[in-house]
């Protein structure tokens, strides 16, 4: 059995964020510590970061080990956690160390806890009373108990900060020390419930008894956009704040949170905890913190939220689970839909995988009864499933450099005429920042815009209520590309931009631009049978062996020097035994789709194999075989989503 507490002097072994290939030895400080304690060590002439990970090998001359510097004021890392980061790992072939940085991304875990100032009531009367003030003290009564920052309290009021400062002159309000990473409001699942209709009752009931079993399971959440999903698993993180566990909601989106916290505060009265690369440092450290001690109940997030370090996770809800970002395609490649599974079983947490149009995956693994499938049928309200038509742009006289054929557009004059949105689809960024982004859509939103001409982004899941046209300009585009997924790609995006039109009491249209209407995918989405379309995309691919009946793994080398990378990736595509044993396949060396990023050439080989071999161990032997020119870097992608 492994020890949990070690004392003075006694050899642990600590991982540390370093790129070493291993763990390293040290002893135990003064006063001891506990397995997964988090410490700083000394390598070479620095002081590093690294958790205490299991006991010392004892392989190195006893007097050289140095001692642990100090163990840094945070909660240990749980068994839990340092079991799915050796599985992640392992998983994806990501060295440990690697694999921790991802856990750690927060800065100053080891800083002493630093102050801020906080507001609340004085106690005394200001001398004048004004609009601006009285907001201010109704805000600090109405929230009594509470701290606020100076920006909250402005915020909250809708006064300037000067407000709040003068306040204090007169100690009307008081300011004070308190620490800066404090707990995150508690959530009150009984707040702002909805009644639900029939099948989203009925929907909640099955996530609120899976939550109930306190064990873990993954649940295919699937409806037409609008049907009421994210009411429904709202009700599932609830049923999890009450059984006194935490919740963590994956948005594939930054700049879909913004809207998302908001529908969090209206259920739960309060805001849950952020976690992406746009909250800033100070909440980075306070959500990774409070998260860990059990003062964070829900955090909405980006995928590299799953590597937070939860007490007591009960619930990961992966919002639009088909969506391509939630694969990391730099650093750690790794998929944070299939790693929210990992974690969760790992857990005894349950899965929610959300969806209007499930990924492949997702789909076979109800089919083979791995998950379960919820079906959200009817729409709320009077709201109906636009109807869809294809342009065919054979017959449309389109002169160049246009994109909108005239019968578009004359079905866009159509809308404009009667007060109505459309909105465009194109494929490139038209937006600078996630910003601009934002404030835009707001403005659509309200009805400022009649059309919006959007990017992909405009496909995830805002609400427009008075748009009633969809217009895909391009659908033939995914129909070309020679990825394995890029039919089902080209199926999901059209049924979700579809899905925008007609989400109020307007039904809407869609109507797909294309050259090729007879082809079998805009078959599929123009007559909407969506069971179909799996069916016929599942056959072909297991008559390839593909994913997801097969199991696939890219490797792509890069090197400033083109012959090398082509060198080398011939020479293993010859010694490929150990990927024979397992009775995999290698293709390559061919360059890569993006054969060139920053003067580094790059060469792609794919390994298919059969499910259920042992192929990392396989890869692992196989390109252990090879030295590495100093300048050459190999990347390994186990289940690599986009081929480029
Ligand atoms: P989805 O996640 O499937 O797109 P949402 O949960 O966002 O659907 O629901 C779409 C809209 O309908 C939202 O504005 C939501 O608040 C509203 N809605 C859904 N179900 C209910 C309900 N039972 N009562 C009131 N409003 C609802």
């Amino acid at each position: 059995m492994t020890r949990t507490h070690f004392h003075e002097g006694d050899l642990i072994g600590v991982l540390t964020t370093q790129p070493i290939g291993r763990v390293l030895d040290y002893k135990a400080p003064e006063g001891g510590c506990f397995l997964g304690a988090f410490v700083e060590v000394p390598l070479g002439p620095r002081k590093v970061m690294g958790v205490v990970w299991a006991e010392g090998q004892g392989d190195f001359d006893h007097a050289k080990i140095r001692p642990v510097t100090r163990v840094l004021d945070v909660a240990p890392m749980a068994e839990e956690m340092r079991v799915f980061i050796d599985r992640a790992a392992a998983y994806t072939l990501t060295p440990l160390p690697a694999m921790l940085r991802l856990a750690t991304r927060a800065p100053g875990l080891g800083d002493a806890p630093s102050m801020r100032k906080v507001y609340r009531l004085g106690g005394r009367e200001p001398d004048r009373m004004t609009d601006a003030r009285r907001k201010v003290m109704e805000v600090l009564r109405d929230y009594g108990g509470l701290s606020f920052t100076l920006g909250e309290v402005a915020e909250m009021a809708g006064v300037g900060t000067s407000v709040v400062k003068g306040l204090v002159k007169q100690g009307a309000v008081a300011e004070e020390d308190a620490p800066r990473d404090t707990p995150y409001p508690r959530l009150d699942p009984d707040y702002g419930g909805k009644a639900l209709s029939e099948d989203q009752t009925q929907a909640a009931e099955v996530l609120r008894g899976a939550i109930g079993s306190g064990q873990y399971g993954t649940t295919l959440l699937k409806g037409v956009t609008g049907s009421g999903k994210t009411e429904v698993y709202l009700e599932a993180v609830a049923a999890c704040l009450r059984a006194g566990r935490q919740a963590l909601v994956l948005l594939p989106e930054i700049a879909l949170t913004g809207e998302f916290i908001d529908r969090v505060e209206a259920r739960f009265g309060m805001k849950p905890a952020e976690w992406h690369s746009g909250v800033t440092m100070t909440e980075r450290r306070r959500c990774w913190k409070m998260v860990g001690q059990g003062d964070a109940q829900l955090v909405v997030g980006a995928r590299s939220a799953l590597f937070l370090p939860y007490r007591d996770l009960g619930l990961i809800v992966v919002d639009e689970e088909h969506d391509t970002s939630y694969k990391q395609e730099d650093g750690v490649l790794y998929n944070a839909r299939d790693m929210a599974v990992l974690r969760a079983a790992g857990c005894a947490a349950q899965v929610v995988l959300a969806s209007a149009t499930p990924s492949l995956e997702s789909w076979a693994n109800v089919e083979a009864g791995k998950y379960r499938r919820l079906n959200l049928t009817s729409r709320f309200g009077a709201a109906v499933m636009p109807s869809m038509g294809a342009i065919d742009m054979r017959n449309e006289d389109l002169p160049g450099g246009k994109w909108v054929s005239p019968t578009l557009r004359d079905a866009i004059a159509q809308r404009l005429e009667k007060g109505e949105q459309s909105l465009m689809v194109l494929s490139s960024d038209l937006y600078g920042s996630a910003r601009a982004m934002k404030a835009h859509i707001e403005e659509i939103a309200q009805g400022g815009t009649d059309i919006i001409i959007g990017t992909q982004l405009v496909a995830k899941g805002h609400n427009f209520p008075n748009l009633t046209l969809v217009g895909v300009i391009d659908a033939d585009l995914g129909l070309q590309g020679s990825d394995l997924r890029a039919a089902e790609r080209t199926f999901q995006l059209m049924r979700q931009v579809a899905g925008r039109a007609g989400r109020a009491e307007v039904p809407g249209e869609a109507l797909l631009q294309t050259y090729q209407p007879e082809h079998p995918v805009i078959r599929a989405i123009l007559g909407g049978d969506e069971e179909a379309f799996w069916a016929a995309e599942a056959a072909e691919r297991k008559a390839a062996g593909v994913p997801p009946y097969g199991r696939m793994a890219g490797i792509v080398l890069s090197s400033p020097n083109v012959q090398e990378v082509f060198d080398l990736g011939g020479e293993m595509a010859r010694r490929d035994a150990p990927l024979r044993r397992i009775g995999a396949q290698v293709f390559g060396p061919a360059p890569a789709p993006i054969a060139r990023i920053r003067g580094r050439h790059r060469v792609r080989l794919l390994v298919k194999a059969d499910k259920g071999v042992p192929l990392q161990q396989a890869l692992t032997e196989w390109v252990g075989q090879f030295r590495l020119p100093t300048n050459l870097r190999l990347a390994i992608d186990i289940d690599p989503q986009s081929f480029y």
